[in-house]
């Protein structure tokens, strides 16, 4: 049965990691870093998620600067907020939680982060600068999937993957992320004809659709490495979107759902603000 690749562990490291780097920033720049979080409305899903972040902010010795607005908020409110926090010197990432409530206009307050501040990298410069090979921020969720991706192959250079899923938050990213590690990349969607046998062919399958248990144990090629983004609550709890119990016989290593893709996500949300903390202060 396949290795379990643990995502908690991985994600424990990284984060230990940046909290070093983070005390050696501080020593050069005497400053934190500063992430700004915008949370509007109270879904319940994003209040634990911009708890969990900010909680990982502070262990990791960065400021964590939390702005919590009514869920009747305006497009104009935000926008101006957004532009403050880009015009503060002290915040050196900003994060609006998506989904915002529905009379905002998510696409234009997106599109008001500084490109340099987006540590989401939702921005469409950043997803411009990865599709180009230029620096700039990464997606937190695909760029925490390649690290679990490396934790079992080093080089995924001439390897089959599969992305199920084509959303610009997750799927897009990782097949530019993959293509990027010279992979040969196939990326299925909701329209994809014979999702099985295109997962099949896959020795990297990435499972990003937000439906349980999709992905079948007998679809997946023997060996092949599953990442499972999907995060589904179900009667019987948090499930991924590939049916694990089934996968875990055929694959060769696999991420749980939970503890596999979901703290490297927090993880690399504090990597991208550090890195931007220190290309905006010049410091190494
Ligand atoms: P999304 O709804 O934006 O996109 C889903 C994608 O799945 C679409 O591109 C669609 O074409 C595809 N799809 C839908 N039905 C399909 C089908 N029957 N067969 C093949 N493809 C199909 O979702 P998203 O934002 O990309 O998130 C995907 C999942 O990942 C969700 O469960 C979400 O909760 C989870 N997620 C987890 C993390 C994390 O940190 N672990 C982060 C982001 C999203």
């Amino acid at each position: 049965s396949a290795k379990i690749i643990d995502g908690k562990a991985i994600a424990a490291d990284l984060r230990a990691r940046v909290a070093g780097e983070v005390a050696t920033f501080r020593a050069a720049a005497g400053r934190a870093p500063g992430l700004a979080v915008v949370l509007v409305g109270e879904d319940p899903a994003s209040s634990v998620y911009v708890r969990s972040k900010g909680r990982a902010t502070r262990e990791a010795g960065m400021e964590s600067i939390e702005h919590r607005l009514p869920a009747d908020t305006d497009t104009a409110t935000l926008l101006a907020l957004v532009a403050q926090l880009n015009a503060d010197a002290g915040v050196d990432g900003i994060l609006v939680q998506l989904p915002l409530p529905a009379g905002v206009d998510t696409q234009a307050v997106l599109l008001a982060i500084d490109p340099d501040k987006d540590v989401d990298g939702f921005h469409p410069v950043n997803a411009g600068r990865l599709a180009t090979g230029m620096p700039g921020f990464v997606p937190c969720t695909p760029l925490g999937c390649i690290m679990l991706l490396k934790s079992v192959h080093p080089t995924l250079s001439g390897m089959d993957a599969v992305v199920v899923g084509r959303s610009n938050i997750v799927g897009k990213p990782m097949a530019q992320l993959l293509i990027a590690e010279s992979c040969t990349v196939t990326v299925a969607h909701s329209r994809t004809r014979d999702l099985p046998a295109v997962v099949r062919r896959a020795d990297i399958v990435v499972a990003a659709v937000g439906i349980a248990g999709l992905v079948k144990g007998d679809w997946i090629r023997p060996g092949a490495t599953v990442i499972d983004v999907g995060i589904n609550r179900t009667d019987t709890g948090l499930v991924g979107d590939v049916d694990f119990a089934g996968a875990v016989q055929v694959a060769g290593a696999i991420t749980p759902v939970p503890g596999g893709v979901g703290p490297m996500t927090i993880a690399c949300l504090l990597a991208n603000t550090l890195d931007s903390a220190r290309r905006r202060e010049g410091v190494a």
